[in-house]
C-alpha cells in the first residue's frame, strides 16, 4: 500500500525556485525514506504555487528526491537505511571512493553521491543562512512532531513551527541527514508529519515548509495563504502535548530479535514504567522508565522498537 514516486529524473531535484546565492537557502530532503512519499508531493504543491503565485521571495528554495530509488520502489530503502549513512567517518569514506573512481558499493551509495554532489554545489553557492530541513513520515498512528538538536537556533524554529520539539534523537541514532548537516553547521529541522498513509500528512509537511520558509525570511507571511491557520492546524495537530521532549531511551532491535510492537500504541503516548509494549525472542518488552512513547515500529524494517522521551 506504499504509494509509489514516478515522474522525477535522475537528479532527483523535485523543485527549485528563487536566486541561489541571493538571500537564505532553504534546502528540503524528501523521502530519505523511499516508503515516505507524502513528503514528496507536499514539496511539489508548494512549488507549484511559488511558481503560479509568485509571490515576493529573496533566497532559494530547493527540494530533493531523498532515496529516488527506494521512492520508485515505494520501499523505505533498497538495501540499508540511506539515513544511517552520514556520520563524518562514512560521507570522507564515500569521497574516498568517488575520488578514486570506484563504483558504488550498492544502490544507497549511488543515492549518496548523487546528494553529496547536490549539497556540494548548493552550498558552494549559497550566500546567506542556511537550513536543512528533512521530511519524514511514521508507521503507527500519532501526533506529527519535529526533531532537532538541542541548540537555541534550531528549537526556536521548532517552536516557530509549531509542533513538538523532540530533542537529543541524535545522540541515539548515528548517521542522520541531520546530523550531517549540523557537522556543516547548519541549522537542521527533521519533521514527522504523521502517519506515512494518513491523508493529512502531505498537507502538514506542505505547512511545515512554508513556515520554515517565513521563519527563515524567503516568503512575507502576509503573501502565503491561511499562513496563520497553517500554523494553528500545525500546532493543533500537537494535541496539547508537551512543546520540548528529550529522548532518553532507544530500544534497538536486532536481525534476530523478532521484536513485534503490540497493537495500539501511537506516537507521543505516555506510557508507565514496566509497561509491557512489545514481545521479542526472550519475552515481555517492558518500558524501562515512565514517560512519552516515541515512533513505536509497526513496519518490517528499521532497527528502532520505540524510544522514550522526557518532558523539559
Ligand atoms: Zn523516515
Amino acid at each position: 500500500m506504499s504509494a509509489v514516486v514516478s515522474g522525477l529524473d535522475d537528479s532527483g531535484v523535485i523543485a527549485s525556485y528563487g536566486q541561489p546565492g541571493q538571500g537564505p537557502l532553504v534546502l528540503v530532503l524528501c523521502g530519505i525514506h523511499g516508503n515516505e512519499a507524502a513528503s514528496v508531493v507536499a514539496a511539489q504543491a508548494v512549488s507549484d504555487w511559488l511558481n503560479l503565485a509568485k509571490p515576493t521571495f529573496v533566497g532559494h528554495f530547493v527540494a530533493l528526491a531523498g532515496n529516488l530509488a527506494a521512492l520508485r520502489l515505494g520501499e523505505r530503502c533498497v538495501q540499508r537505511d540511506l539515513n544511517r549513512a552520514w556520520t563524518p567517518e562514512q560521507v570522507a569514506d564515500v569521497r574516498a571512493r568517488v575520488a578514486r573512481r570506484d563504483a558504488p558499493i550498492d544502490s544507497e551509495e549511488r543515492e549518496q553521491r548523487r546528494l553529496l554532489a547536490h549539497f556540494d554545489a548548493l552550498l558552494e553557492q549559497a550566500e546567506g543562512d542556511v537550513l536543512a530541513l528533512d521530511l519524514h513520515s511514521f508507521s503507527s498512528s500519532g501526533a506529527p512532531f519535529s526533531v532537532v538538536p538541542d541548540a537555541p537556533l534550531d528549537i526556536d524554529l521548532a517552536l516557530d513551527v509549531g509542533l513538538t520539539a523532540i530533542l537529543n534523537l541524535d545522540k541515539h541514532i548515528r548517521g542522520t541527514i541531520l546530523e550531517h548537516f549540523t557537522g556543516l553547521g547548519c541549522p537542521v529541522m527533521g519533521v514527522e508529519a504523521g502517519s506515512h498513509y494518513h491523508p493529512r500528512t502531505a498537507g502538514f509537511h506542505e505547512s511545515a515548509i512554508l513556515v520554515a520558509l517565513v521563519a527563515r525570511g524567503l516568503l512575507e507571511p502576509a503573501d502565503v495563504p491561511h499562513f496563520d491557520a497553517r500554523r494553528a492546524d500545525l500546532k493543533r495537530a500537537s494535541m496539547g502535548l508537551t512543546d520540548v521532549v528529550d529522548v532518553v531511551y532507544r530500544h534497538a532491535i536486532g536481525p534476530d530479535d523478532a521484536f513485534v510492537m503490540r497493537p495500539g500504541f501511537r506516537n507521543l503516548q505516555p506510557v508507565y514504567r514496566g509497561q509491557p509494549l512489545a514481545d521479542d525472542a526472550r519475552g515481555v518488552v517492558v518500558a524501562p522508565i515512565a514517560g512519552w512513547l516515541l515512533m513505536p515500529l509497526y513496519q518490517g524494517s528499521g532497527d528502532d522498537g520505540f524510544f522514550i522521551a522526557l518532558s523539559r
